[in-house]
């Protein structure tokens, strides 16, 4: 049977035309209004409290919606978001040092290789000025210089320093701005929040979004929750390779069910492996932890010259190093984005110059910038993240280099949305990283954060009252065909999951899902490989609903409960990750293809054949998926091989 088959092309409806700078002024002015008054008569569900959702649903409350907010954590404030650690882009130019925001634009456009859309980025570096303003309104305490006036580092991929912070806790200071909004608006009775409940299905009512199935994770109880809209908030799916530096809780399921109803699913495998991470250290992890970024602006990453080396590092003198980031790249040296980092390390350790155990490791070093700026600097900008590896590793990184390697961290890939940030079924929005929009093929670091907060609190308040103005839609219940039908699934599933009573963990169903994955389907992909994973997902999917064990039942809490449903949607995403990856026959930022490569070693794209995002319809699961292309056209940022030389 073919893998899949294409289908009509598919093109952003909602794009406005004409000079780019001028774009998103023309469609907010272009898109229909709701009058404040007819505000409180519309009801719109949002799924998930992290910065996208947290955001979205404290503005359209604000706005005077009636929100109904919901995440699956014992509180919104647990939302993955508050991890986030390194800081957020904004195109202030308060360091005049040659910012604008066509250079963020620029900057985006090329980190993301060519493969995302230029409006989208262009509003998003518009936008990411207004998001600095907004939290420094909210109290949100970003770094200052001396002088009282914000201060800035560098990320990846960018030669000015645009990135904001609150020392290595940014998500968390952000997100505790979005949350008060949130409570102050759950106080007004605005927001109704329901903290502890699982979207486990979308209610799709004469072709729109009309409502949600939930489970209540401490009761057990499944109800159907309606509105005018539902926004996805849910977040990326990194967990699908079972470690990665995400939450534990980060899944799928609210995207994954929305695809089977209906949405397309964009780039699924594009997935961003983050160079600076703390090694594997052995079978008993079930997580892995992110080393920021933010630490390569001070921190120098290098490995022995020597092929063996097994010397201290501080027995290996400095002739004898190679700072390979550095030698290849002089031009943005330890800031090169993520894809080519990661590439690199994966380069050096393969050529058997990798270090710590198994040789899959490589130094950052600070030695020379405590030299140069003194232990108290270094500690004042990077302290948290120093107290962090120290207490996983048990090594001091003010006495020793860190020792750091990929990981998986990020999804650019997510249910594919138009300009407006609605689905391919109407009343049903995503934003933040479930969606696909504005990172095309890599995410430049630090651009997570600001996607999510100009998602939350600029473009979807605006785009979304184009859907409501023609609203409030006829009034639908739980006793509509579609609502019963879609709970009756919900509950056949949990029931067919406590059945199995099989004899293996879920965990050691997910763990085995996401070696298959690291080892064809992440960093390097080939097309032998990825036939191989495709054989195993399916496979060990069959294995799954005849050996799982999920102990307990369905009327209470059940963790592995929640963990079998996950599991079981991850299989499925697993399969068109793969599908998608060996279709696309180039590379371009996080999908390397071992076939398509320079003869340096780089990411070749094919432009010619490649120059789209791909939109997978579901097709029932025996059917092959259907691909339909969006064509990406660049008029501003013309398509280069990538160089950070
Ligand atoms: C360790 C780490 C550090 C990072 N540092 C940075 C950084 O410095 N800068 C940067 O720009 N980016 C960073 N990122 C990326 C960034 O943190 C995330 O991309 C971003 O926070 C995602 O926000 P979100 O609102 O889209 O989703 P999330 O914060 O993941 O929130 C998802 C929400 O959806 C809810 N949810 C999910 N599924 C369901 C369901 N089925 N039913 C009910 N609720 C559901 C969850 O409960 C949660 O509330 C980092 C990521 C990691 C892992």
């Amino acid at each position: 049977m073919d893998l899949f088959t294409e289908g009509d092309p598919i093109a952003d409806a909602r794009a406005p035309q004409g000079p780019i700078e001028t774009r998103w002024d023309r469609r907010r002015f272009e898109a229909k209004l709701v009058n404040p008054a007819n505000r409180r008569k519309l009801t719109v569900i949002v799924v998930g409290t992290g910065l996208a959702g947290g955001s979205a649903a404290a503005t359209l409350a604000e706005q005077g919606y009636r929100v109904r907010s919901y995440c699956y954590q014992d509180s919104p404030r647990r939302a993955h978001s508050i991890a986030a650690q390194g800081g957020i882009n904004a195109a202030k130019n308060y360091r005049n040092d040659g910012d604008s925001v066509h250079r963020l634009f620029y900057d985006t456009v090329k980190g993301g290789d060519f493969r995302s859309r230029e409006s989208n980025v262009h509003r998003l570096a518009e936008v990411s000025v207004n998001i600095i303003d907004q939290c420094v309104a909210q109290g949100v305490p970003f770094a200052r210089e001396y002088g009282g006036l914000l201060d800035t580092r560098s990320f990846g991929g960018a030669q000015v320093q645009r990135t904001f912070y609150a020392r290595g806790q940014t998500g968390q200071q952000l997100l505790l701005g979005a949350y008060q909004a949130l409570e102050r608006q759950i106080g007004l009775g605005n927001v109704e929040m329901n903290a502890r409940h699982e979207m486990l299905e979308l209610i799709v009512v004469d072709g729109r979004a009309r409502g949600i199935v939930v489970r209540d994770l401490v009761t057990g109880e499944i109800t159907s929750e309606f509105a005018d809209a539902v926004v996805l908030a849910s977040g990326g799916y990194g967990n699908v390779f079972y470690l990665s530096t995400n939450a534990k809780g980060c899944n799928v399921t609210a995207t994954w069910r929305a695809h089977r109803r209906g949405a397309y699913f964009a780039n699924p495998c594009y997935t961003q492996i983050h160079p600076t991470c703390i090694p594997v250290s052995g079978d008993h992890q079930s997580k892995l932890t992110l080393m920021s970024e933010s630490l390569r602006n001070d921190g120098r990453v290098w490995v022995p010259k020597a092929k063996g080396d097994d010397r201290a590092p501080k027995d290996i003198p400095e002739e004898e190093r190679d700072y390979y980031l550095e030698r290849i790249y002089p031009s943005f040296g330890n800031l090169v984005p993520r894809d080519i980092a990661s590439r690199a390390a994966k380069n050096v350790c393969d050529a058997g110059r990798g270090v710590g155990p198994g040789g899959l490791g490589v130094y950052l070093d600070f030695a020379d910038a405590i030299d140069r700026l003194g232990r108290k600097a270094i500690e004042a900008k990077y302290g948290n993240l120093f107290e962090m590896y120290e207490r996983i590793t048990g090594e001091d990184p003010y006495e020793v280099p860190m020792r750091i390697y990929p990981a998986v961290h990020y999804t650019m890939g997510g249910l594919w949305v138009d300009y407006d940030l609605q689905s391919t079924i109407p009343g049903l929005f995503v934003i933040g990283e479930a969606n696909f929009s504005d990172h095309g093929a890599n995410r430049l670091g630090a651009s997570a954060l600001m996607q999510g907060l100009a998602d939350g609190y600029f473009v979807l308040p605006n785009t979304i009252a184009n859907y409501l103005a023609a609203g409030p839609f006829e009034r639908v219940d739980a006793s509509h065909p579609e609502a019963v039908a879609a709970r009756r699934d919900v509950e056949d599933r949990i029931r067919r999951l406590l059945a199995v009573d099989g004899d293996r963990t879920v965990d050691s169903f997910h763990r085995e899902l996401g070696q298959i994955m690291w080892e064809h389907c992440g960093m390097e992909r080939s097309e032998a490989g990825l036939r191989k994973a495709i054989d195993e997902i399916r496979a060990l999917r069959e294995e799954f609903w005849k050996r799982v064990r999920v102990p307990g039942d369905g009327d209470g809490l059940n963790q592995s409960l929640e963990k079998a449903g996950r599991v079981a949607d991850f299989f499925e995403l697993a399969e068109l990750m793969c599908v998608d990856a060996l279709h696309r026959e180039e590379s371009c930022g996080g999908h390397f293809r071992a076939e398509h490569q320079t003869p340096d070693g780089e990411a070749q794209r094919d432009d010619d054949r490649f120059a789209y995002v791909a939109a997978w319809e579901y097709t029932g699961g025996d059917e092959p998926a259907v691909l339909h292309k969006e064509d990406l056209k660049f008029e501003y940022v013309h398509p280069t091989q990538r160089s950070y030389k």
